[in-house]
């Protein structure tokens, strides 16, 4: 549960409100858990408890051994993708991905090795030669994530010259370059077109199966909850109300709101 922010507490007949209760979930390593329910149930509120965005009010939220409640959201080791891109307007593709690793404390670098194919100087803008060791591993970095998103190409634009299924690939980008230990997603397509949605869509699944890196994905998109994660956990109300493989789910639904909102037969 989380407690009321400053604009319900305007309201008292909504104040002290459980938005989650009783919610008991376990992401394995290497997971792809998809969260989804109807719109209000809780499924953005619990990214962010998780995040660090929002604060608990009881519970813990444990990520790897280390239980994280009162960490800020930096030092929890996990990247967040929204649905808005939340992109810097004010920064090149290149600065956008490269933002998380600058930040990043020394001690804390995991870059694996450069992964560069082709010619470099093809690629590269000449503002991109002469650089400083840690500078040449985070342009490393970018152009590896740039060219598994198939971005390398926009890697001088701004954003707002950027298509939003471009947009939606940077942000996933800079999301990827921390080589975070879970990844947090708030319905990253939907605001892309069908066709583009359901293209992002197998290419973020193959990306979390490359990179195995522990994924909880949100959405209130049935076809995406079927399709798309290794688990799916069903909330309603600010609870979860089953937990398991697409086809678990759709086989046995634990009760009946599973079973209408999966359309399960009957
Ligand atoms: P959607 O699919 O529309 O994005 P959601 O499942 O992500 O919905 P949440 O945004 O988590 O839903 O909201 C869950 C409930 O909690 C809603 O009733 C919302 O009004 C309420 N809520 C959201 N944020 C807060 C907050 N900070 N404090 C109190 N209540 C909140
Ligand atoms: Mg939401």
């Amino acid at each position: 549960s989380i407690p009321a922010n400053d604009e319900q507490k305007k309201i008292p007949s909504v104040s002290n409100t459980n938005v989650l209760r009783g919610i008991n979930l376990e992401i394995r390593e290497g997971e792809f858990m998809v969260l989804v329910g109807p719109s209000g149930c809780g499924k953005s509120t619990l990214l962010r408890l998780i995040a660090g965005l929002e604060e608990i009010s009881a519970g813990k939220i444990i990520i790897g051994d280390r239980t994280v409640n009162n960490l800020p959201p930096k030092s929890r080791d996990i990247a967040m993708v929204f649905q808005n891109y939340a992109l810097y307007p004010h920064l090149r593709v290149y600065d956008n991905i490269a933002f998380g690793l600058r930040r990043m404390n020394p001690d804390k670098k995991k870059f694996s090795a450069p992964k560069i194919l082709g010619n470099l100087s093809r690629v590269l803008p000449p503002r991109f030669r002469f650089l400083s060791d840690e500078e040449k591993s985070i342009q490393a970095k970018v152009l590896e994530v740039a060219q598994l998103l198939q971005i390398d190409h926009l890697l001088d634009r701004l954003p707002k010259q950027l298509s939003g299924g471009q947009k939606q690939r940077v942000a996933l980008g800079r999301a990827i370059a921390r080589n975070p230990q879970a990844f947090l997603m708030d319905e990253p397509l939907s605001n892309l077109d069908a066709k583009l949605r359901t293209e992002t869509r197998s290419q973020i699944v193959t990306l979390q199966k490359q990179l195995q890196v522990t994924t909880i994905y949100v959405t209130h998109d049935q076809t995406e909850a079927m399709t798309m994660g290794d688990r799916i956990a069903i909330m309603n109300n600010g609870e979860i109300q089953q937990v398991a493989t697409p086809l678990e789910v759709y086989r046995q639904p634990a009760n009946k709101f599973v079973a209408q909102f999966i359309g399960s037969p009957p």
